[in-house]
């Protein structure tokens, strides 16, 4: 059966926004079918342009707002929700808090779970500043050196100084090396003739400890003037203690190339969390809000319920964080990550700490997993905390397999957490307490939480 789609391309309708989509676009239902449209919060009666009418749904354009949300904010322009860098800026951060624990929710009723609880989301007194690490494209806009960032979907570059979300002083950094970069007439890259030097700026600030580490990726190893304004950035940016290059020559989307050569400082920044001191190099995965992780490890290990006597498997270990934190509460604690550089870390951060109960491999998680059980481990806690695709099927079964009380999960995707615990739940494992939200990425849509599973066969 062919069913009519009600709307058309450049038509023109008002309609009432009902929901918002897991990136935070708005969504309006006309008769059944949905348009999805940026800058547009629920109750909102709104002017829309149709962008696009796909088979199942379409994007819209907001032409003018007629009914204006109670839980809109006004305030910073518009090229944030643009950007993607804060899709959610507008709306109050109370309700943000609510969106992602209705988020989680509304997957659970979708998969059938509907016995599951979940608490409210864990906010930050001061939503914003918080990124201790910056990632930016650096262009040229009229003959000038402009950091920035990529309109959702797109490949237009929007300049920007103040980035809204990141510590501001790491945006004050970024200006202050472009400007010397500026200086010795440095060329930023273009993608479209692959030519130009400088590609990306990385920035990654300590929060406590205020340590700030620069990488200049750039599309080529000679960079002109290198002394020079090499000396002049570590001379103008005294918390600057490493200062690397990373060159890509690729034509690519990713953003580090393989090859890193340090110009000055040393390879890493340290910093810390929940008390204990980390080493943190430019390729290892460090969690972007440290308030809210110490925050999301105390909850995370509070659910393990350590005594001391455990024997905990800490997987996606990166750079030892949680394991680290657990091992201070448990027998042993064996940690896995498949990036070396970041198990070079971990094994230093072991050490820098006097903890001496760890062990640590390089691998993939569902592999080292695997390996674990048929050597007999019997860990009494494993702990998970994978990137946005979630568990491997295979690991879930090893897991099981060494049947563990609990498994505590860490998710920052709640669409494959919900995924993954119908899997451990189909093995005997049940989940008992409210699953937590931890608010790491204020103003996004990204939802992170904690899930208890614990055995019941
Ligand atoms: N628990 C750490 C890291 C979490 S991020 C922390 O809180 O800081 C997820 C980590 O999983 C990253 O370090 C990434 O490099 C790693 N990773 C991605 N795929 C993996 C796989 N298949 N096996 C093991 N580690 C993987």
């Amino acid at each position: 059966m062919k069913t009519k789609i009600p709307v058309a391309k450049n038509q023109k309708l008002e309609a009432t926004i009902v929901d918002l989509t897991y990136q935070g676009m708005g969504v309006a239902k006309v008769q059944g079918y949905p348009l999805f449209c940026d800058d547009a919060l629920p109750g909102e009666v709104v002017e829309l342009h149709v962008l696009k009418a796909g088979k199942n749904f379409g994007y819209a354009k907001v032409l003018k707002r007629l009914v204006t949300s109670k839980d809109r904010v006004e305030g910073s322009g518009k090229e944030y929700l643009q950007t993607g860098i804060a899709p959610l800026e507008h709306l109050a951060y109370p309700e943000q808090l609510k969106f992602k624990q209705k988020l989680i929710k509304d997957l659970l009723v979708k998969a059938h779970l509907t016995d599951l609880k979940v608490d409210e989301t864990l906010g930050m007194a001061e939503p914003y500043g918080y990124r201790n690490k910056a990632q930016v494209p650096v262009r040229m806009i009229d003959g000038q050196l402009k950091a920035g960032f990529f309109r959702r979907g797109s490949h237009n570059f929007v300049p920007l100084e103040n980035f809204l979300i990141q510590d501001e002083r790491i945006d004050e950094v970024i200006q202050q090396v472009l400007a010397i970069l500026q200086k010795y007439q440095l060329t930023a890259y273009d993608e479209t003739t692959h030519q130009g030097l400088l590609r990306h700026l990385m920035v990654r600030r300590g929060h406590y400890s205020g340590e700030v580490m620069v990488v200049l990726v750039t599309n080529q190893k000679k960079i002109p003037h290198l002394e020079a304004l090499v000396s002049e950035i570590m001379a103008t940016c005294p918390d600057v203690v490493s200062l690397q290059q990373n060159i890509n020559s690729k034509q690519t989307n990713v953003i580090l190339g393989e090859q890193m050569v340090l110009l000055a400082g040393k390879e890493f920044i340290t910093d810390q969390l929940n008390g204990l001191n980390f080493e943190i190099s430019a390729r290892s995965f460090y969690q972007v809000n440290p308030s809210q992780t110490e925050k999301l490890y105390q909850a995370a290990i509070a659910r393990a319920g350590l005594t001391g006597k455990e024997t905990v498997i800490d997987a996606y270990c990166g750079i030892g964080t949680i394991s680290l934190s657990l091992a201070r509460h448990a027998k042993k604690v064996y940690g896995v990550e498949i990036v070396e550089a970041a198990i070079a870390d971990a094994k230093k951060n072991a050490a820098l700490n006097g903890l001496d109960n760890l062990v640590f491999e390089v691998g993939a998680a569902e592999e080292q997993m695997a390996t674990w059980q048929e050597a007999g481990i019997k860990p009494d806690v494993i702990m998970v905390d994978p990137p946005r695709k979630g568990l491997a099927p295979s690991l879930i079964e090893s897991a099981v397999k060494m049947a563990p009380q609990k498994i505590v999960y860490v998710s920052c995707n709640p669409a494959t957490l919900v995924r993954d615990i119908k899997h451990f739940m189909e093995l005997g494992y049940e989940v008992k307490q409210p699953i937590l939200p931890v608010d790491q990425f204020p103003q996004t849509a990204h939802v992170e939480s904690v899930t208890v599973l614990e055995r019941v066969i």
